[in-house]
């Protein structure tokens, strides 16, 4: 089953979250189901990170959102672990700081933006723009209503440049928000995470619900897809969003980039011994070797003469 079709919005479409169930579990009875799987989209997103780094041509942006309690941090923790933190980062975007107030909403969002070769996680980003900041009204409807263009021009610009942008909206429903809220009272682990405004905000369901349906609704296009992702199984959630990160990656037919030194003469002149295990004779070896001294000695003959000319 290709998810990368299944759960992507078809840009103009009008989304019902409502009908979208988040408790899919693909054909997958459970965990162990999916683990083999996993595994197998695990290490295929390890080569093509460590191809997209030697590349160097283009660059990956994941956009992650979700209701609180909706698995951010699980769902990065599960990507992330297959990755190579040399060429990957995560960015998450609180509450702006007065600084960030002070510009445009998209200042903070564009300088964190994925270089070439790298792959960079939004946990949560521009979006919380036209959802936190409409459902509480923390600017005019006539600002955040114009988000939406502002937006997609945005990330158009962004594709036009080579960014790969994939953005992922982690659907779970009301029972399962309050469920895992429960669940973190008992793990001493999770404590930490508890906050009173997760409960307070939970009166802003059905607003948070319509305000994302306008987002994944108006902002949905080839350039920067949104998907939305069944995520009420986390185990489910993690195999979707890793297959669709692959077939993604696939899709840019990247290449190792040739080799920019003479692989043949640095292995004669520093590998004998490697050579000649694989089949290649001593002879065979210092008459190449001369034969790399005698070019050189010619091309310092030219080189001579041109200076002299
Ligand atoms: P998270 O829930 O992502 O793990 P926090 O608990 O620190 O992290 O929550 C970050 C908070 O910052 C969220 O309540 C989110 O709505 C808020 N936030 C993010 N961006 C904005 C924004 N542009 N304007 C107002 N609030 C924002």
């Amino acid at each position: 089953m290709s998810y990368t079709n299944e759960f992507h919005i078809k840009t103009g479409s009008k989304v019902n979250l409502g009908k979208i169930d988040a408790g899919d579990q693909g054909d997958y009875e459970n965990e162990e189901a999916v683990s083999a799987e996993l595994k197998k989209y695990s290490q295929r997103l390890t080569e093509l990170q460590a191809l997209m780094y030697a590349e160097n041509k283009h660059s990956l942006l994941i956009v992650l959102q979700a209701m609180d309690g909706g698995g951010k941090d699980g769902t990065i923790h599960h990507v992330m672990a297959a990755m190579n933190p040399q060429g990957c980062s995560v960015v998450g975007f609180k509450v702006p700081t007065a600084e960030e107030l002070a510009h445009d909403y998209l200042w903070r969002i564009h300088k964190m933006t994925p270089t070439k070769g790298h792959i960079t996680v939004f946990n949560r980003s521009h979006y919380e723009d036209v959802l936190v900041v409409r459902v509480h009204g923390l600017v005019l409807e006539e600002i955040w209503s114009k988000r939406y263009n502002e937006i997609n021009e945005f990330e158009r610009e962004l594709a036009n440049s080579g960014t790969t942008i994939v953005k992922f909206f982690l659907h779970i429903d009301k029972e399962e928000q309050l469920k895992r809220f429960r669940d973190r009272l008992d793990e001493p682990d999770k404590q930490w995470k508890i906050s009173d405004s997760d409960y307070t905000e939970r009166e802003y369901w059905d607003e948070y619900q319509r305000s994302y349906m306008d987002v994944l609704s108006k902002c949905s296009f080839n350039y920067a897809p949104w998907y939305v992702i069944p995520a009420n199984h986390k185990w489910f959630r993690d195999l979707a969003v890793s297959q669709i990160l692959v077939e993604t990656l696939e899709g840019l037919k990247m290449k190792y980039p040739a080799p920019s030194v003479d692989l043949v003469a640095i292995k004669q002149k520093y590998h004998a011994e490697v050579a000649e295990e694989s089949g290649l004779a001593a002879v065979e070896l210092m008459a190449d070797e001369e034969q790399l001294k005698e070019k050189k000695v010619k091309k310092k003959g030219k080189k001579k003469k041109k200076k002299k000319k």
